[in-house]
């Protein structure tokens, strides 16, 4: 459909609907994206971004700045102690493009989404906040959006990047609520000593605590652990619920734990996913990022998962004749690679929910055998399937 610029309405404006507005908007489609939040306002925290990540930020001309305003982590360093602080093994993720990409780079969600969000308005693609779509009307032609405020919206395509709680999903008929995974996730922000510039993963008994730099002064702590489904924690209690939860875990997550109160930022997310079979599009409606493919973090993979769906989505709709083909050939080219990091995380977590304090020291002794193994399995993996993908070809 190349030089055949068409509307295209955008729903959700975080990770995957920016950056879906970028790819597309770069080549040459008439883009706006309507957002549910009155203003930017993006969770606390702050998320990993693997080389295959920034490489996406990178065909998305973002990288420079976003490298700007996170910490890609020396070497690529991930290291693995136990819950009193001992450690076990080093491992190192890999770089991309012969090393210009780092590795692993930790920013605070706030920022990438500034950066995403500047590059947007760059590119003259209005943003419509504390809007959502109320009906669909999918017609061979093009789409009929109602939007919450009462205007009509006519696209030839619309773009549902609205989350792993998709509201669209419903309206284009797909039948699939996210599947609650038995995880907590706690996360907290915190100024960073200088001298902490690894990524450090800290193995309790069926729960892990993280800490990742995020700038030259922040840092951020996640910690998962297994958590009842229909519980509701106030906000209020969240600093002093994360530091008990984790409260066995020694140096260096004790510093970090001991600090938090009512002034911190927290975060508590009780995890979900999305599995959905194929097609993820419905006549000229295609659901992206999340709404799609939502999955756990124990890959830390879901932003880039988002990021090359827009560039995908983008480069199929320039390489084929019609919208029909292309979304077609957009599902199958993303469908195997959402689902090996899917299954790869889920296998993750499962594993760490099932163990033992007797076990911790079997645990650990394959780790030092096999962590630096698994991770260069996954990440190859991943580079095969993103390239029979055609991924940025
Ligand atoms: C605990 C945790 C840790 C994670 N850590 C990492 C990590 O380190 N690295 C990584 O790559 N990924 C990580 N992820 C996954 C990553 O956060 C998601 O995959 C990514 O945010 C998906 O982006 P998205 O744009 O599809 O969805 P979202 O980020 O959920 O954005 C959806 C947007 O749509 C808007 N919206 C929702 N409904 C509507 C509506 N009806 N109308 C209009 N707008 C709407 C929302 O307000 C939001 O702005 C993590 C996830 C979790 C839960």
């Amino acid at each position: 459909m190349q030089g055949r610029p068409i509307d295209i309405l955008i729903v959700g404006g975080g990770i995957a609907g920016c950056c879906a507005a970028i790819a597309l908007s770069q080549t040459g489609h008439r883009v706006r994206i309507v957002e549910k939040q009155d203003a930017w306002r993006f969770q606390s925290s702050g998320i990993f971004v693997y080389a295959n990540g920034l490489e996406s930020l990178d065909k998305l001309g973002l990288l420079k700045e976003v490298l700007a305003a996170g910490f890609p982590v020396p070497g690529g360093r991930n290291a693995y102690y136990d819950h009193m602080g001992v450690p076990i093994v080093e491992t190192r993720y890999p770089t991309a493009d012969a090393g210009r990409i780092p590795a692993i780079l930790g920013i605070k969600r706030a920022e990438m989404h500034r950066v995403m969000a500047a590059h947007v308005a760059a590119l003259g693609v209005p943003v419509q906040l504390g809007t959502t779509v109320t009906a669909l009307d999918n017609g061979a032609e093009g789409v009929r959006a109602t939007l919450s405020d009462g205007s009509v919206a006519q696209a030839g395509l619309v773009v549902a990047a609205d989350g792993v709680r998709s509201a669209m999903r419903a309206l284009i008929g797909v039948d699939a609520a996210p599947r609650y995974t038995g995880f907590g996730v706690w996360r907290a922000v915190h100024r960073r000593p200088l001298e902490l510039t690894d990524k450090i993963m800290m193995m309790g008994h069926a729960k892990r605590f993280g800490i990742m730099p995020i700038s030259d002064d922040l840092l951020y702590t996640f910690g998962t652990v297994t958590e009842p489904g229909d519980i509701y924690y106030p906000p209020a209690d969240w600093p002093r619920l994360m530091a008990g939860r984790f409260a066995e875990f020694g140096d260096p997550a004790a510093p970090f734990l001991a600090e938090l109160g009512e002034e911190s930022e927290v975060l508590y997310t009780a995890v979900e996913e999305i599995v959905l079979p194929l097609p993820w599009h419905r006549g000229r409606v295609q659901l992206i990022g999340d709404a799609a493919h939502a999955s756990t973090p124990f890959m830390g993979q879901g932003g880039a998962m988002a990021m090359q769906d827009a560039i995908v989505l983008a480069e199929a709709i320039t390489a084929h004749d019609t919208l029909e083909e292309a979304l077609t050939a957009f599902g199958l080219a993303r469908f195997p690679i959402c689902a090996f990091v899917q299954d790869a995380s889920r296998a993750v977590g499962e594993a760490g929910a099932k163990e033992t304090q007797g076990g911790a020291a079997a645990r650990n002794l394959d780790l030092r055998r096999t962590a630096q193994t698994k991770v260069d399995t996954f990440y190859g993996k991943l580079r095969d399937l993103t390239d029979a993908g055609g991924f940025g070809r």
